[in-house]
Formats: C-alpha cells, sequence, structure tokens
C-alpha cells in the first residue's frame, strides 16, 4: 500500500473521470425527482403521470446506484463506493481513500487512513 502512494495521481485520471461521471449522474437521478414529479402532480391526468414518473425515476435509480457499484478505484482495484453489501457514495475510496479528485487537487501531505480498509 505505501508504494500505490508514490504513484502520481494524475495517471489515474481517466478512471477518477469515470467515477465522477457516474456520481453526477446519481445525483442528477436524485435531484431530478421533485421537479418531475411536481409537473407529473400539476397535469390533468395526474395519477397516471404521477405513475409513469415514479416507475422510470426508480429504473433510473436502479441503475445509476449499479452504475455507481460496480465502478473499480483505480488505485486499489476495489469497488470505489461499496464495501461488502454496504453502497456509500463518499468522495473518498472505501479500501484505499483515493479522493475522487486526487488527480486535480495537490498531493496530501498525510493522506487519511482508509476508515474499512481491510485489516
Ligand atoms: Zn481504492
Amino acid at each position: 500500500m505505501e508504494e500505490n502512494n508514490l504513484i502520481d495521481p494524475i495517471t489515474y485520471r481517466p478512471s477518477l473521470q469515470k467515477i465522477r461521471k457516474r456520481r453526477w449522474f446519481l445525483w442528477c437521478i436524485i435531484l431530478a425527482y421533485l421537479p418531475a414529479m411536481m409537473v407529473a402532480l400539476d397535469s390533468s391526468d395526474y395519477k397516471t403521470w404521477v405513475t409513469i414518473v415514479f416507475v422510470t425515476w426508480i429504473v433510473f435509480l436502479i441503475i445509476a446506484v449499479v452504475f455507481a457499484c460496480i465502478i473499480r478505484c483505480p488505485r486499489c482495484g476495489e469497488c470505489f463506493h461499496t464495501h461488502g453489501p454496504t453502497f456509500l457514495p463518499f468522495r473518498r475510496c472505501l479500501h484505499c481513500a483515493l479522493h475522487v479528485n486526487a488527480d486535480k487537487r495537490a498531493a496530501e501531505a498525510e493522506p487519511p487512513k482508509a476508515k474499512y480498509a481491510k485489516k
């Protein structure tokens, strides 16, 4: 693990960009619920539209969560947001504590230890 910290985080850029895109997709789906439901409730046939909006939203939410769950950390190769059955969309890898913006930020003098790292 010590030698992993010596690798320049810029080499992880393509994978970190992919992780950031999937995180944005997840948060956009979550945030789209309220305006979509407000539009559906304003329609004349609101019972039908609320059902359509809810089912569509839940399908997109499941897809977004699955994509966020299966993305791998470029440094340790483990699932970035998943530790066992637990999905935690934190900004750091749950296994090696690589930050999602590590390629954009200055190197950390004292990088934090992963909270859920294997013993
Ligand atoms: Zn990692």
